[in-house]
């Protein structure tokens, strides 16, 4: 019996059961295609980190022995969707099955899953073996709850992995340390080394560009710095662990216009590809805090990103998915503002968070929600446009964890599903929390006149527009409360204010 095996991009994990041994009846296959560079506009370092981990991931592959049908993007024979180049290795091979591993975006599950009425053959699939709990498995834990609240289910995963706990109960005694986790970094401790490797990526981008694959951003040898190998990824892994992690905790929401990484992992390439898996790292990390007395405010609100947040948005993506990338609960219309793909524009916070995405296809989470998701659900950007521009943009962008974190938590396009209030701030939280404000043409301090600060007019603006969907959030009861007691002219000119902005999102 001849087994063709099907490797996509981001199922890169060498310690999958496929991989225990060779065998001379089955082939495996991988492929760089358009089809899976083309349904959004992408990032050059997004597409040449995939191929780039691809093609290193074929070559440990053939190093152990295995068999490996490698389509590469520049190949003459390439039909450059999976369906075409799959039926040709079958008829040219004599395949008799073909099986693949479950993938892990809406979009290609109901491709693949088509494939045994197209293909003669049967057809099979078998787990990823990377995630914690299984597609259904959140939908099934609030199969009864009202509310589908990550902190549940993060005690929930703890419980049921023994992460972090001591006789039943969370180490320390609390199970969520995010209070302590909001300092202002100001250049002290100093940022530690960026240790990711260097690659040299000449060939293939030359290979990209030959077939007239659209993309945007930058890549040189300097930038382009993602890992693509386990080898790589698991160095970076122990660098962060030795270096980062005793200040992830106290400055993981702040953000520096010197600095555009803090004390962040850089981890989520290798894991979303699978050349990590979330369980090492987070055991490897756990141990490092019982060796190495490590803070436990750092550790536990590391380790709640990977077990916690990451499980319980795939979940999310599982349970809503058909039709959550076209939820749009306030109605939002707008288009994106050029400057989204140039960076110029005169509100620092959004000029630099949103070059540095353009340069090194990475912002950290707080610069995602709270300044660039911020500014696009007060200016009343369709939802969708944001979504697809999330998903082209970051290195480690993968529509199950990009969607419910755009459609979801950003934009609260979902109604308050995921969260339970909308993310949007004024110029205070920013300027808080980072230094942006301080060299920036707008002044912070202003809700009206020529130089305030946008942010702050269309932040009352949006609560006053959508009053009626809002008014009895039990969150959002200041806010309320606050609007209620504006006066009427003080009011209208921070409404005109705002909408003289929105009308103008190009010239900001
Ligand atoms: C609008 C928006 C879009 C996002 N899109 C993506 C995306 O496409 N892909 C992606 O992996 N993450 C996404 N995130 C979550 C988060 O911003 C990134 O995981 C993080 O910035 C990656 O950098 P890091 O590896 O240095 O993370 P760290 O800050 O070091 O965190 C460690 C790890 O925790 C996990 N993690 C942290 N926050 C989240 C979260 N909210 N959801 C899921 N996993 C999380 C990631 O695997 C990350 O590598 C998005 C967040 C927002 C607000
Ligand atoms: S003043 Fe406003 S636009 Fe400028 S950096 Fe601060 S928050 Fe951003």
């Amino acid at each position: 019996m001849r087994k063709l095996r099907l490797i996509l991009g981001d199922q890169l994990n060498i310690n999958h059961s496929w991989f225990d041994y060779p065998d001379d009846d089955c082939i495996y296959v991988m492929m760089e295609i358009k089809q899976e560079t083309s349904y959004v506009l992408h990032h050059i370092q997004k597409i040449l980190a995939i191929f780039s981990a691809m093609r290193a991931f074929c070559a440990l592959l053939e190093k152990k022995k295995f068999q490996v049908f490698y389509i590469k993007i520049s190949d003459q024979e390439n039909q450059h969707n999976f369906l075409d180049n799959l039926r040709t290795i079958i008829h040219q091979n004599k395949i008799d099955v073909l099986e693949f591993q479950d993938p892990d975006e809406h979009r290609l599950d109901l491709l693949l899953g088509e494939l045994n009425h197209s293909l003669n053959i049967p057809v099979e699939s078998v787990s990823t073996e990377h995630f914690l709990t299984s597609r259904d498995e959140v939908g099934q834990f609030f199969l009864d709850k009202k509310q589908w609240r990550m902190e549940n289910f993060y005690r929930y995963i703890r419980i049921k992995y023994d992460v972090l706990m001591e006789g039943g109960s969370p180490i320390g005694g609390k199970w969520n340390y995010d209070a302590s986790n909001r300092k202002r970094w100001d250049g002290m401790p100093p940022e530690p080394e960026d240790f990711r490797p260097i690659h040299n990526h000449r060939k293939i981008l030359e290979e990209i560009n030959s077939v007239n694959i659209q993309h945007f951003g930058e890549a040189n040898a300097e930038n382009f710095r993602w890992p693509i190998d386990r080898q790589e990824s698991f160095a970076m892994l122990e660098q962060f662990i030795k270096n980062d992690l005793r200040h992830f905790g106290d400055y993981q929401d702040a953000m520096h216009s010197d600095s555009w990484r803090l004390f962040h992992s850089f981890l989520s390439f290798s894991l979303n590809t699978k050349m990590l898996a979330p369980l090492e790292v987070i055991k490897m990390v756990e141990d490092s805090y019982h060796k190495n007395s490590l803070p436990l405010n750092a550790v536990e609100g590391f380790i709640r990103q990977i077990l916690g947040w990451r499980e319980y948005i795939r979940g999310i993506y599982w349970a809503k998915m058909p039709g959550y990338n076209h939820l749009n609960y306030f109605n939002h219309n707008n288009d994106l503002p050029k400057w989204f793909w140039t960076g110029k524009t005169k509100m620092n916070c959004l000029a630099r968070s949103i070059t540095q995405s353009l340069t090194h296809s990475y912002a950290h989470h707080i610069q995602r929600l709270m300044v660039i998701g911020n500014f696009s659900l007060l200016a009343g950007v369709n939802p969708e446009k944001v979504h697809h521009w999330y998903l082209g943009i970051y290195i480690d962008a993968f529509e199950w964890v990009e969607l419910p974190n755009t459609i979801g938590m950003s934009q609260y396009a979902d109604g308050g599903f995921l969260a339970s209030k909308p993310y949007v701030s004024s110029a205070a939280y920013i300027n808080k929390m980072s230094n942006y404000c301080s060299s920036c043409s707008y002044n912070f301090k202003e809700r009206i006149g020529e130089n305030a600060c946008p942010f702050n007019s269309m932040y009352w603006n949006f609560f006053e527009r959508h009053k009626e969907k809002l008014s009895t959030n039990p969150r959002l009861g200041i806010v309320n409360s606050q609007l209620k007691k504006m006066n009427a002219t003080d009011k209208d000119a921070i409404i005109k204010q705002a909408k003289n902005y929105t009308n103008n999102l190009d010239k900001l």
